[in-house]
């Protein structure tokens, strides 16, 4: 008899790509723009998130979907900055968001409420690169306080956004971030993604980024 080997990975990501795009579906339907946020722990997605929306105040209705492992602080965050509707999802010890999450989520949100969506996906720059969630965009946020060398050592998240945002420009001379080392290896990696220099403590470079945004939805 033999061996049957079943390719249980490639089976499980179809899976979540059929669920994916009913995700998106939904959202168009809805006139939802959806931005799925990746960074490693502390880059500042949560601050990105609320940054952007004081920066839309007048002009976008934000709903969150908030990925963590444990606990609810950072809708509670996005709600006490004004957000119009949050849902927290806890994946308990699962290290990447997956479209039935956030189908499951879309039972609480307020969808018909909303203009701009953020899916702040849990700290890690590595799983999270795999799973579609139905977005619009795919947003890989890094900080200069992590290391100019984050495109070298997880290419992958790099070549498949639609954009990349690099915060805390405001600390590059501090923690030694040189912008050669970050953009000669992202360049060939990922020629069409525009690159947004920004710092949420500071408030520098937000706007940009926010009217861009807005301009894509
Ligand atoms: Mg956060
Ligand atoms: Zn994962």
């Amino acid at each position: 008899m033999t061996v049957r080997v079943i390719e249980v990975a490639q089976r499980v990501l179809a899976d979540n790509d059929a669920v994916a795009e009913s995700n998106r579906r939904r959202f168009h339907e809805a006139g939802v723009f959806v931005v799925n946020l990746i960074a490693s722990p502390g880059a500042g997605k949560t601050s990105l998130i609320i940054k952007t929306m004081e920066a839309l105040a007048d002009r976008a209705r934000v709903g969150v979907i908030e990925g963590d492992v444990a606990g609810s602080l950072d809708a509670e965050k996005v709600l006490g900055a004004g957000a119009q509707d949050a849902v927290q999802i806890n994946t308990e010890g699962g290290c990447h968001l997956e479209a039935a999450m956030v189908r499951r989520a879309l039972d609480d949100l307020a969808l018909d409420e909303i203009d701009l969506l953020f899916i702040e996906n849990v700290g890690n720059l590595i799983c999270p690169t795999h799973w579609d969630l139905g977005q619009d965009l795919k947003v890989c946020l890094a900080s200069v306080a992590e290391g100019d060398d984050k495109p070298v050592k997880y290419p992958e998240i790099f070549a498949t956004s639609d954009v990349v945002v690099l915060n805390k420009i405001d600390l590059a001379e501090h923690v030694d971030f040189k912008r050669e080392r970050f953009y000669e290896p992202l360049r060939p990696l990922n020629p069409r993604a525009p690159v947004f220099e920004l710092s949420c403590r500071s408030g520098e470079g937000v706007l940009h980024w926010a009217h861009w945004l807005l301009g894509r939805r």
